[in-house]
Formats: C-alpha cells, sequence, structure tokens
C-alpha cells in the first residue's frame, strides 16, 4: 500500500507532485517529509514556513515535528533562523536521544548540522504585519477556513501528513509557523507529539489542525490514535475526541479543532469541530480534496 493524506486543500498540489516524483517506493518518511517540506518552502501558504504569518512583535517562528512510532519522534519549535523546521525535527529524531529542541539553540543545532541560516521573515510577512499593526486588529484568531480553491480565510493552519508506504511502514510530519499575531514565544501543538501528531504503528496515526490550545488540551492526536487502538473507527475515533474538546472547553466563534486518521491497514477518515476543514487523500492515483466525514457543529 502506498497512501497519502494531507490536511488542507492546498496539499492537492503538493500530494500529486510528491506522488509523482518519490513513486510508489518511496519510504513514508520520506513522503511525509517532502510534503511538508513543500508546504514551508510555499510563500502563498500563509501559516507554514516562508511567507508565514508573524507574532505580535512582527517575528516569525516555526514549529514542526516527525514521527515514526513511539519510541522515534522529533519536533522543533520556535525556530527562527532556518527554512524547513520539518527538517530539522527530523534530523532531531535522527541525531540525538531527544524528542524537542526549542528556539535559538534549536538554529544552532540546525547550524551544527549544515542546515542553512536563511532570513525567514519575507517581505509578504512583513506586510501583513505592519497592516495589522497599522489597523489596530484585536489579536484574536480568525478560525481557517478552506475555500476549496487551494486558499484558507483565517489566520493559522498547519500542513499534518500522514503516509502508509509499500512496505507497510507509517509516518506522520506537521509543520506551522502558529498563528498569527500570537504572544510572542507562544508554542501551539503542532511540535508536540500526541498534541499535533502522533504515529503508533500498531493502532495508526492521526495529526491535528485548528486552536493549537484546545488541541493540546485534549492531546488529540494521541487520543485519536489511542481510541483506534481500542477498536475504534478512525471516524468514531475523531468524533469522540471533538466530543471531548466541546465538554472541555467554552467553545468560541474563531475557534476550529479538525483532524485526519489513518490506521495501519489504510482505513482513514476527517472530522472537525466546524464547517471549513478538507484535506485530501492521495492512493494509487491522482489526489483528491475530502470533505471531513464528520463536523460536530455544521
Ligand atoms: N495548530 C496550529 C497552532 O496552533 C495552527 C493550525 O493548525 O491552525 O499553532
Amino acid at each position: 500500500m502506498n497512501m497519502l493524506l494531507s490536511t488542507w486543500s492546498f496539499s492537492e498540489s503538493i500530494l500529486n507532485t510528491v506522488a509523482t516524483k518519490l513513486g510508489n517506493s518511496a519510504g513514508a518518511l520520506d513522503l511525509v517529509e517532502t510534503c511538508a517540506r513543500m508546504a514551508e518552502a510555499d510563500e502563498s501558504i500563509d501559516s507554514v514556513g516562508v511567507g508565514g504569518y508573524p507574532d505580535a512583535d512582527g517575528r516569525c517562528t516555526f514549529d514542526a515535528a516527525v514521527m515514526l512510532s513511539p519510541s522515534q519522534s522529533g519536533g522543533v519549535c520556535a525556530i527562527e533562523r532556518h527554512q524547513h523546521p520539518v527538517s530539522l525535527a527530523r534530523l532531531v529524531m535522527e541525531k540525538t536521544n531527544h524528542t524537542l529542541l526549542a528556539g535559538p539553540l534549536a538554529d544552532v543545532f540546525a547550524d551544527e548540522h549544515g542546515l542553512e541560516s536563511v532570513d525567514i521573515l519575507t517581505q509578504s510577512s512583513k506586510e501583513k504585519w505592519l497592516k495589522w499593526k497599522e489597523d489596530h486588529q484585536p489579536t484574536e484568531t480568525l478560525a481557517p477556513y478552506d475555500t476549496g480553491t487551494g486558499k484558507l480565510f483565517g489566520n493559522h493552519d498547519t500542513i499534518g501528513t500522514l503516509a502508509v508506504d509499500a512496505r507497510g511502514t507509517m509516518a506522520g510530519a506537521c509543520s506551522t509557523s502558529g498563528m498569527a499575531w500570537k504572544v510572542p514565544g507562544r508554542v501551539g501543538d503542532s511540535p508536540i507529539i500526541g498534541h499535533g501528531l502522533y504515529v503508533d504503528p500498531k493502532r495508526g496515526a492521526a495529526t491535528a489542525t485548528g486552536h493549537g490550545e484546545l488541541i493540546s488540551g485534549v492531546c488529540s492526536s494521541f487520543l485519536v490514535v489511542e481510541l483506534m487502538g481500542r477498536g475504534a473507527s478512525p471516524i468514531e475515533a475523531i468524533q469522540e475526541m471533538l466530543e471531548r474538546v466541546e465538554h472541555s472547553y467554552d467553545i468560541e466563534s474563531e475557534h476550529q479543532v479538525a483532524c485526519i486518521a489513518l490506521t495501519p491497514d489504510g482505513q482513514f477518515a476527517g472530522g472537525a469541530l466546524r464547517d471549513g476543514f478538507t484535506y485530501v487523500v492521495c492512493k494509487n492515483g491522482p489526489a483528491e480534496v475530502k470533505s471531513p466525514e464528520f463536523v460536530l457543529n455544521p
């Protein structure tokens, strides 16, 4: 089997390119890393990699994670000088005995491993921040809403990609520049194992996007994988996780939590707290944009 699943419709062209370029023989980890790298390099994607929204002080920071299994994961958060946090997360997994490196010292680790240091605050990011400052907009976030054209409204999102390769190996990766205008130093769910991403080859894989604080509060990705391991289908597991979110928080209009999940034998589903989420599946053919099978509050 060779299957790729990824958040948001902007993943459609990415999955098609990766499936064509890397083909059936590629390993799951290479597949998910390459997808995240493409999103990180695409300036038109507002909330992943270069072109992402800055924090309230006009500084861009990136977070990412990769995971193969409970004993093989890596993450980086709040990095400021390297374009591909997902590759740095993979280096953390492969070259250290740790799971998470943070901030300027994570950038130093990247330097030591030969990753090129760059200015990640692009002109477009700076202009968005200056406009936000001038307009004195409130700091609250807008829930991401997919227009279905590859473009999102809202001011945060994450590429989360899950794969099962032809050998049956599972992997996951996620990458984000976090929420627009966040309090400097804020880190969301994406780089934290079990929150924005979880992979257990015996049970399945899940990745989340949306309001990081809500996702973290119920350990969303771990919860979904754990429920699948106890017999739930992907959609049942996502539904239970979303109900847990709803029971744990006073849900506001700007809140969104969305998740995709995949079992080792290729069953998959997507679900969200509210309308506006899409995901993409690619299996032996062109990538297909899908609406979530379950929306808690349509
Ligand atoms: N979950 C990410 C964060 O909170 C953003 C998103 O996926 O929309 O940083």
